[in-house]
């Protein structure tokens, strides 16, 4: 048989959808077992169950004015012509309660924030107050509860504060603060591996021979891995042979998600679905319907590890990362994968071949009627620099061969500022 006879039998067999392929993915990822952690480190972190306050917020009734507080009663029929006079006896400041309590007739200055004191139902502001020496000029009536926070009133104690799954962001981590959640219950973090095929790559340290080229998939693709709260456990060259290949993936199967880039094809020197057959990996697909990305491959490590086999050109890998380890990591997280796709509006007609979906790189705009997607000038899927700048990558369907301006279509989301989020 020839060569080109081997090569054409070892394609895919039939290249899947992205949905299809995205619903095996997922099929495959259980969200992982929870870990206390202080609170200092919970930053991004995703809390593994439903928060149930230990402490009521507001603690005690408290004051939401600068003013005094008083007898709402005290207060009745009082206008600027006709002022109600009080006696002051004495302050409650923020942190610093009033000493006594208060009986009718009488005032206590409060600050924003300080305790209510005993015996007093209501605060009056201090603009419609005049104060004279001990007594103060009160030019307004109040409510009973006029401009009194209640204990309690933003949060109960026992009551539901934030449900699992949520990723814990600067209101969260605010939120876990104010109830003492010291040790919150975080989903544990995946270890993810990455190792990066081809004799050609260099580190952007080395000098640069003929026929060799920059690896940057072992930095967009830890990267794209830790935005998404993977703890990369692994980062290695690989070189393009059956042994150095399989001695590296032997090695790195160990996680919850094993990452190689490149070497996934059918060229005489791609060896990654040969050494994960050797080592026992299952197929769950190989060959996707899209550009960039077509090569994908999809298995599973005798220990239950995710393993997938990325095409080697530098945004293959992060467009095929993004689309199908990113909703693994979200599901293991306990987080919707859907939380990252919208749809929007293309801004100009496009056309390309029916056969494969794809993944253009694209900006977003918000207009009045929603999201609208303008593709990015360069989709060749070794132009890296084509991902800076974009912010989504806009889905174009397989059978579609030219789609209007205006027509809406599924767009997966990137990390803000390419990774500074942990969505
Ligand atoms: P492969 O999938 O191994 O055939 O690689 C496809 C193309 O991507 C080749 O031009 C490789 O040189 C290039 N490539 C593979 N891995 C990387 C990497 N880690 N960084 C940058 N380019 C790469
Ligand atoms: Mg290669």
């Amino acid at each position: 048989m020839s060569l080109a006879a081997i090569i054409g039998g070892m394609k895919p067999a039939k290249l899947i959808e992205i949905e299809r392929a995205r619903e095996l993915v997922l099929a495959a990822a259980a969200p992982l077992d929870a870990e206390k952690i202080p609170l200092d480190e919970a930053l991004g972190r995703v809390l593994a169950d439903e928060l149930s306050s230990p402490e009521q917020v507001p603690a005690f009734d408290n004051s939401a004015m600068d003013g005094f507080a008083l007898l709402s009663a005290d207060t009745r029929g009082a206008t600027p012509e006709s002022p109600a006079s009080l006696q002051v006896v004495g302050e409650s400041r923020a942190g610093h309660p009033a000493s006594g309590s208060l009986a009718p007739g009488e005032a206590i200055a409060i600050s924003t924030g300080a305790m209510v004191p005993d015996g007093a139902d209501a605060v009056i502001r201090v603009e419609d107050t005049r104060r004279q020496g001990d007594t103060v000029a009160v030019s307004a009536a109040v409510e009973p509860g006029g401009s009194i926070r209640r204990a309690g009133e933003d949060i109960e104690i026992g009551a539901p504060v934030i449900g699992g799954g949520t990723l814990i962001g600067a209101a969260e981590w605010g939120v876990l603060a104010s109830v003492a959640a010291v040790e919150p219950s975080v989903v544990r973090r995946p270890r993810v591996a990455v190792l990066a095929t081809g004799d050609e790559l260099r580190g952007p340290g080395e000098s640069l021979g003929p026929g060799q080229i920059r690896n940057s998939s072992s930095w967009t693709v830890p990267a794209l891995a830790t935005a998404y709260g993977a703890e990369v456990t692994v980062t290695t060259k690989v070189a393009d042979t059956p042994e150095a290949t399989r001695e590296a993936l032997d090695q790195a199967l160990g996680g919850e998600m094993t990452v190689i880039c490149g070497g996934v094809s059918v060229g005489e020197h791609d060896h990654v679905k040969g050494a994960l057959s050797d080592l026992g990996v299952e197929q769950i697909f190989w060959g996707v319907a899209l550009r960039p990305g077509k090569p994908t491959f999809f298995g599973r490590a005798a220990g239950g590890g995710l393993v997938l086999g990325l095409p080697g050109n530098p945004v293959s890998a992060m467009v095929t990362f993004l689309l199908f380890a990113r909703p693994a990591l979200l599901r293991m997280a306990g987080r919707d994968p859907e939380s990252v796709r919208t749809t929007a509006a293309l801004s100009a007609p496009t056309s390309k071949p029916s056969g494969r979906a794809h993944a253009a790189r694209c900006s977003l705009t918000l207009t009045s009627t929603g999201w609208k997607a303008e593709l990015m000038p360069h989709q060749g899927s070794h132009v890296l620099t084509s991902m800076i700048g974009a912010d989504a990558l806009a889905l174009i369907p397989t059978d579609a061969e030219s789609l209007e301006a205006g027509e809406r279509v599924v767009v997966e989301l990137l990390p803000e500022g390419g990774v500074g989020s942990r969505r």
